[in-house]
């Protein structure tokens, strides 16, 4: 999960880097408000969206009054930043900045390690700085089983070329970012500017944070830095129910266990989809391993209320789960939903125990339920229904 600037600082000042908060707002009288609440001084209006080169597109502006706040928060919310629309804001107290420099931690997958990259020739122009000058981007390996310390901190800060008078400010300050991104289960944390402002005080005036979702459990105060808006609210749903769900923007609606199963039974509905009408999948649904009558009607629950679908299609191969089970889960499922299933379902199974799962569905004999044997017949079946 990506996190915007301002609850990158959030963290950051949870583990002491040095920041100022400012306020978020939502509206342009929210952020004149903000200025006025910071003291009625210059501020800085910052587009909140998850992409870099804000300052570039327009995003990034300076007001003198609260006044002016109000004018570029006007101005700012609703831009689009590559294909991004700002509806948030940040208003934070304008530094005046001296230098800026660059600083991230990342994990280095490919080399099992993590890598710190610093640059004292930091801020909007960095990637340029990579290519015309790449002797100015330091890249110092870390290796996570001693991670970084203060002696290990004050070196990168050395290796990177902070000047003389600043080395203990940015150790401590690199050991802190360490923090951020050990403690926080980070994948990148990422300052840019890391600045210089007056009277030699460093203070990260941006911050890129990617947490791992994987290490969600460990972090229950990580849920709040969800974007509840932006997500579909099926993928929200789906995600509640613990189901691998991608919504995809055609008609017909795609159940399937495990991964490889599900993606080529997309393609095969593709392929279908192009001799009628040019019906495509409309999503992407992983029940996985276990399909339970609960797990299935979550499924269905799921797809049956995207509107884009008119045909669904249940594609799956018994392995550990039999297909009785899988067959029992898709009857329990619609009787769960009575009258909220309500679009043709196209069943194919096959795999461990297969005569007994189509022994259960034909007894059954639901009039929105049609079983095919074959991958390919069902896919054209479910293509066929999804066009009329
Ligand atoms: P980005 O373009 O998305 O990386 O957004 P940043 O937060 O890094 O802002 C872009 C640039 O705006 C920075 O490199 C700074 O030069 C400038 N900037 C950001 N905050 C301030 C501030 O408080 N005062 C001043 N004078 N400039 C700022
Ligand atoms: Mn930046």
């Amino acid at each position: 999960m990506d996190l915007m600037e301002y609850q990158a600082k959030e963290l950051f000042a949870k583990h002491g880097v040095p920041v100022t908060l400012g306020v978020v707002a939502n509206t342009p009288e929210e952020a004149q408000q903000g200025a006025e609440d910071l003291g009625g001084g210059a501020v800085v209006v910052k587009a909140q969206v998850k992409a870099g080169g804000r300052g570039k597109a327009g995003g990034v502006k300076l007001a003198k009054t609260p006044q002016e706040a109000r004018d570029r928060a006007d101005d700012i919310l609703g831009m689009e930043i590559k294909g991004l629309t700002v509806n948030r804001v940040l208003i934070a107290p304008a530094a005046s900045i001296e230098d800026e420099y660059y600083f991230s931690f990342l994990l280095d997958r490919s080399n099992r390690r993590y890598l710190c990259i610093a640059s004292v020739e930091g801020g909007v122009e960095i990637e340029e700085v990579a290519k015309t000058n790449p002797d100015a981007v330091k890249q110092i390996p870390i290796d996570p089983s001693t991670g970084v310390d203060a002696a290990k901190a004050r070196e990168i800060a050395e290796t990177a070329g902070f000047p003389a008078e600043l080395l203990d400010q940015a150790a401590t300050t690199i050991e802190q970012l360490y923090q951020v991104f050990v403690n926080e289960d980070a994948t990148l944390v990422e300052v840019n500017p890391l600045a210089r402002l007056a009277g030699d005080k460093l203070e990260a005036l941006d911050g890129k944070v990617s947490l791992d979702e994987n290490a969600d459990f460990r972090h229950a105060d990580h849920a709040a830095f969800e974007d509840k808006e932006a997500a579909d609210p099926l993928e929200a749903k789906a995600k509640a129910k613990g189901l691998n769900y991608v919504k995809l923007d055609g008609q017909v609606g795609i159940i399937g266990n495990g991964a490889g199963l599900v993606m080529s039974t997309l393609d095969v509905v593709a392929y279908a989809g192009e001799a009628h009408g040019g019906v495509k999948p409309a999503n992407f649904l992983d029940i996985g391993g276990g399909a339970s009558a609960e797990v299935m009607a979550n499924g269905l629950d799921v797809i049956l209320h995207d509107p884009q679908v008119v045909a669904v299609f249940v594609n799956v191969f018994g392995g550990i789960t039999a297909c009785d089970a899988v067959a029992n889960g898709i009857v329990g499922a619609l009787d769960l939903l009575g009258d909220e299933a309500s679009k043709p379902l196209v069943v194919r199974l096959d795999g461990n125990n297969v005569e007994e799962g189509r022994r259960i569905l034909n007894e059954r004999n639901h009039p929105l339920v049609t079983l095919v044997d074959t991958m390919d017949g069902a896919a054209d079946r479910a293509a066929e229904l999804a066009n009329a």
